[in-house]
């Protein structure tokens, strides 16, 4: 299901009224609706958005337009707020998460990592007709890359890992000057630059708290991989299980603090610069409650989950606390395409009816925004049409 500009789906312009209806139209102002239309009318060579309606009663009011079915929505661009584009060569395959992170090392380790991935991700992100990203860089000539491209907006989020205090300062300060000889390069309304340290248990706690007061003080856009696998509660609260014993043989410094992964990252200050946290299944309404109080956006993965076996995400508790969702897709090599439309489908079959379907396409559109840090769009009547896309 990837988005197609409105003037692709609706034609070529005639003197006429189009009314381009769907499941779900949103205009990015107030609440999506359902079973709506957009009503547009040819002008200048282009459609202009004449007003947002209910389908019936518009089709009733307007006998003349021509009707177009936009399918299950109609809506502002939508946003692939995760995903690792360095890993786009990556087979997908269902295994679970402790396989699936030694099989991105071996993967990285054999070179599988980098530009020519990257470029072959960007490539289907573009086909799948979504150009607003989050991305988790690894490679400085994929940052490089994502930062000149001039159809691409969003967040490359330069990624530190460092599992030892004695490293801390070392890896800091690399960082620190990677950042800003990338942040040098970005341009107005392209993509930015962010930082992503990788998760609360693969940086080292002083490398963490580091990172996240000095991105804090320059507003960088943070964003962190959290409660993504049940092992990581075993580990925190418990000192136990896969990932516990990973880390050991590591000699990671990252001990279990007795508390949640994410009550861990308040008690260490991280959840005060605001971070965009990443993945977010494995939680408790204490912690949603942390989130909420931290202004954080939650990016929900829902086939990546899925694939991992990682649980299922509590889509009705962070509604009861107003946390804003974003989708992601994560990388190829946990789900089968960066089409983030399809993630909104897979949550959609997921929850069931937790889960509202108008929420799940603000979430794809505004949530989006919002874990990227950019100003949600709102097409207004008497803009151009342009500013939508339909999900077909
Ligand atoms: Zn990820």
């Amino acid at each position: 299901m990837p988005v197609r500009p409105v003037g692709e789906v609706v034609g070529a312009p005639g003197a006429e009224r189009v009314l381009l209806h769907a499941e779900v139209v949103y205009d990015g102002i107030g609440l999506p609706r359902p079973d709506a239309a957009v009503l547009l009318q040819a002008r200048e060579g282009g459609y202009w958005l004449s007003d947002v309606r209910d389908h019936a009663a518009t089709a009733r009011t307007f006998p003349e337009a021509r009707a177009v079915d936009g399918g299950f929505a109609v809506s502002p661009p939508v946003v692939n707020a995760h995903t690792h584009l360095d890993l786009s060569d990556m087979a997908f395959e269902a295994s679970p998460y402790a396989a699936f992170m030694e099989r991105v090392i071996a993967h990285g380790r054999a070179g599988g990592r980098g530009l020519a991935a990257a470029e072959r991700g960007i490539a289907e992100l573009k086909r799948h007709g979504v150009t607003v990203v989050g991305d988790i860089v690894t490679d400085p000539a994929v940052m490089r890359r994502l930062l000149e491209d001039p159809d691409l907006t969003g967040v490359a989020y330069w990624e530190v890992i460092g599992l030892r205090d004695e490293e801390a300062d070392e890896r800091f300060e690399e960082a620190r000057r990677l950042v800003a000889g990338f942040r040098a390069l970005e341009r107005p309304g392209g993509v930015r630059v962010g930082l992503s340290p990788h998760t609360p248990h693969t940086v080292a706690p002083r490398l963490l708290q580091r990172l996240a007061a000095w991105a804090r003080v320059e507003g960088l856009p943070l964003a962190i991989h959290v409660a993504e696998s049940p092992l990581e509660n075993d580990f925190h609260l418990h000192g136990r299980g896969a990932l516990a014993e990973w880390l050991a043989a590591f000699g990671a410094s990252v001990a279990p603090s007795g508390v949640s992964p994410v009550r861990y990252l308040y008690d260490l200050g991280v959840l005060e610069a605001a971070p965009t946290l990443v993945h977010m299944v494995n939680v408790s309404e204490e912690d949603v409650r942390l989130v909420a109080r931290a202004g954080s956006v939650v990016v929900h993965c829902p086939r990546s989950n899925a694939a991992l076996g990682c649980g299922t995400f509590p889509w009705q508790l962070y509604a009861k606390h107003s946390v804003e969702v974003a989708f992601g897709t994560d990388s190829r090599g946990s789900s089968p395409d960066l089409d983030v439309t399809r993630e909104v489908a897979a949550a959609r079959e997921a929850h069931g009816e937790r889960a509202n379907v108008r929420a799940l396409v603000r979430a794809a559109v505004k949530g989006g925004h919002r874990a990227l840090g950019l100003m949600p769009p709102q097409v207004r009547r008497g803009g151009g049409a342009d500013g939508l896309v339909v999900w077909c």
